[in-house]
């Protein structure tokens, strides 16, 4: 049988979801539902000085909207319950002890001014600083106040590989007696991170490229312990809009859950967010949580950054909202106009699904007043009535025309029986026609909505009514 698969997105709770986290987090759960393994989501919160208040909740929420599942967690526990670093202590302790017996661990008994005497003495030597080259002659016993550091065995040159960038490799240098517990009792992350993936049995470790560098520290760990390192997945930069420079707070690097507020929807922004740093190859760009689970693979990952483009955000946006289904809009119309003919508002849909890019945009262009027409009769200017298009061409049209026009529609709607997009269209079209329907149809489209810009108008005709489109068109006549 081969190994079962098991992956783990583990955020430190020191502020909001962002893009970066919520793309790595993606991908690992991507790849445990292809393999039928586990996804487990584990909290980081060890380091206690940069934690932020609220974090964790605001991190579940987050990964929750976007429609992530974890199968071990805080919020739903799990075999390899506590899923919260700060209440695995017990555990780092039992291999702190270990690495202890080993003759792997010392306690760090220096003062500041210790420390800093060491690094004085190592900038007169031109050398860079490094704790290995002070190691203490007879460390005191560790009774968990000072801090505990890893005694690196082996000062060499670290090679290993990586699933997405291959062969990598570190000289000595890189290698230094870390810091695995602290004096505040709290492991470090590169020692707590490396007891939970094994305890949890994680098998691939989805992670930045900010973790790179520390690489052959977890190195030298993975041995002292005798544990065989997981499958390390370096995911790539996530490059602002101009491809040069990582993704910051002002080109996007925002709280999830702010696209949330403004509108974006869950099913675009997994999507948009899996093709960062990923692609399949081909034309397709819409694909579904299951297709993901189905085509994603390691080996499409690319090393290079991905950029992060607002607009392609947006286009998935609006791919999505087209697929969306008509009540939704209606509920999201019925809150902001509540007073309003449930039937109009329906009909509203596909004339909004068609021109936003954001459900936020609904509540603007409703403040701004786009459909106060339906409602309203609205206030014309005269002059307006004349298509400016044809205007601007010189064609030699007076208000005296727009009249007649106008006139004429009247009594041919007034004929209509069966008051439908259709059959309103069926009935002014032979004369529009003939008269240019450029200048007829607008004139009706501008009494009818007193907009340079609206939808066509049979459509706002069917949806204001015979009664009132009548009153709309004699009311424009009488003040020609
Ligand atoms: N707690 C680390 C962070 O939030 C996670 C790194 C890892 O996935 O190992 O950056």
């Amino acid at each position: 049988m081969s190994e079962k698969i098991v992956t783990r997105f583990a955020p430190s709770p020191t502020g909001y979801m962002h893009i970066g986290g919520a793309r790595t987090a993606l991908f690992a759960w991507f790849f445990a539902r292809q393999k039928h393994g586990t996804f487990i989501l584990r909290i980081e919160d060890t380091d206690k000085e940069r934690e932020v208040e609220g974090s964790i909740t605001h991190i579940i929420e987050s990964l929750k909207w976007l429609g992530i599942e974890w199968d071990e967690g805080p919020d739903i526990g799990g075999p390899n319950t506590p899923y919260l670093q700060s209440q695995r202590l017990d555990s780092y302790k039992k291999y702190a002890n270990i690495l202890l017996e080993k003759g792997l661990a010392y306690t760090d008994p220096y003062t500041e001014e210790e420390l800093t005497a060491f690094r004085s003495k190592a900038d007169e030597d031109k050398k860079p600083f490094l704790y290995r080259n002070n190691r203490p002659e007879n460390p005191p016993l560790w009774d968990g106040t000072k801090p505990l550091r890893l005694k690196i065995k082996d000062i060499k040159v670290s090679k290993w590989h990586d699933e997405v960038r291959g062969n990598l490799e570190a000289g000595p240098e890189a290698l230094d007696d870390f810091v695995l517990i602290k004096s505040d009792g709290y492991p470090t992350y590169n020692f707590a991170h490396i007891i939970d993936d094994l305890e949890m049995g994680v098998t691939h470790i989805f992670r930045a490229d900010e973790f790179i560098s520390s690489t052959p520290k977890f190195l030298a760990l993975y041995e002292a312990l005798e544990i065989k390192a997981p499958k390390l997945v370096t995911l790539p930069p996530i490059m602002g809009p101009d491809g040069k420079k990582k993704l910051g707070k002002r080109d996007g690097a925002k709280d999830l859950l702010d696209y949330k507020k403004e509108g974006i929807l869950p099913e675009a922004m997994l999507n948009f967010l899996a093709f960062i740093g990923w692609n399949p190859g081909g034309e397709k760009e819409l694909y579904s949580k299951e297709e993901l689970f189905n085509t994603f693979n390691i080996g499409n990952i690319q090393k290079s950054g991905g950029k992060f483009n607002e607009e392609k955000l947006l286009w998935y946006n609006k791919e999505y909202i087209s697929k969306l289904p008509e009540e939704v809009f209606l509920k999201e119309l019925s809150l902001l106009l509540p007073e309003k003919d449930k039937k109009i508002l329906l009909a509203l849909a596909p004339l909004i699904k068609e021109r936003i890019y954001k459900l936020s945009e609904i509540k603007v262009m409703v403040e701004a007043g786009e459909f106060d027409f339906f409602f309203n009769t609205p206030t014309l200017e005269i002059n307006k009535l004349i298509c400016p298009e044809h205007l601007r061409k010189g064609a030699s049209i007076e208000l005296f025309h727009i009249k007649t026009h106008l006139e004429k529609i009247t009594l041919l709607l007034d004929e209509v029986t069966d008051w439908t997009n259709e059959s309103i269209k069926n009935a002014v079209w032979d004369y529009a026609s003939k008269e240019g329907r450029g200048i007829v149809l607008w004139a009706l489209r501008y009494t009818l909505s007193g907009k340079e810009k609206s939808p066509d108008p049979f459509t706002i005709a069917a949806l204001i009514g015979k009664t009132e489109t009548l009153k709309r068109l004699t009311y424009a006549s009488h003040i020609i």
